[in-house]
């Protein structure tokens, strides 16, 4: 069957992750230690994005692993300071935009499948301007499923009126993006923007950029 959907998550696939969440740490620590050493300052960011996992984890165990790595509290509201400053940050791939546009100019419905809260994830694509480019959203928070459960992949299909085997899915969790399109039926595409090198076993198409989409529909 033909791909006739390009569906995509949002972290970390077109939004620029890695800049935003570093903007979002620094905020935090600035709010609670403003005259911190440069360097130390550094230190505690770069130990936050490792503890962050991609944001694969809960914010609370950032927040725990913080205060016994350098005994500072983050308190107890950093989820909640998370989920309103993040998306203030959101910033795209540069190529994001472009590839959309591309693919929409040949023929493509183009749609958003991102897990988590319904204001947070919903703020970053209006406010990127996505909003008015896709053809379907789906945010997991205003569902009763997530990735990657097929369902919440199905879900988004039907929602262009396609099934789920006419879509192709781009994500970089290999758990919740690729591994559950697949089961959902969809064509998987991994991709995986990050400098370091992820090793796969699986027959799985793999791309760094999204504007090597357009090599794969034409
Ligand atoms: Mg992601």
């Amino acid at each position: 069957m033909s791909i006739k959907a390009i569906l995509f998550d949002f972290d970390d696939t077109l939004g620029d992750r890695e800049t935003y969440t570093h903007r979002t740490y620094c905020g935090k620590i600035d709010e609670i230690l403003p005259d911190a050493e440069p360097w130390y300052r550094e230190a505690v960011i770069q130990q936050c994005l490792i503890y962050d996992q991609h944001g694969d984890v809960p914010k609370g165990y950032i927040r725990d692993m913080i205060l016994e790595k350098f005994g500072i509290d983050f308190g107890t509201d950093f989820p909640s300071y998370w989920r309103i400053h993040q998306p203030m940050n959101v910033v795209l791939y540069e190529d994001a935009i472009d590839t959309i546009l591309e693919l929409k100019k040949r023929g493509y419905k183009v749609g958003i499948l991102t897990n988590g809260e319904s204001d947070s994830q919903r703020t970053k694509v209006v406010s990127t301007g996505l909003i008015d480019l896709i053809d379907a959203l789906t945010v997991s928070g205003d569902t009763n499923t997530r990735k990657p459960e097929p369902e919440i992949f199905r879900l988004t299909a039907e929602k262009l009126g396609l099934k789920p085997e006419e879509c192709a899915f781009v994500g970089d969790m290999f758990r919740n993006d690729v591994y559950g399109a697949h089961r959902a039926g969809m064509l998987p595409i991994w991709i995986w923007p990050h400098s370091e090198r992820r090793y796969a076993d699986v027959d799985v198409i793999r791309i760094q950029h999204k504007a090597q989409l357009q090599d794969l529909f034409r």
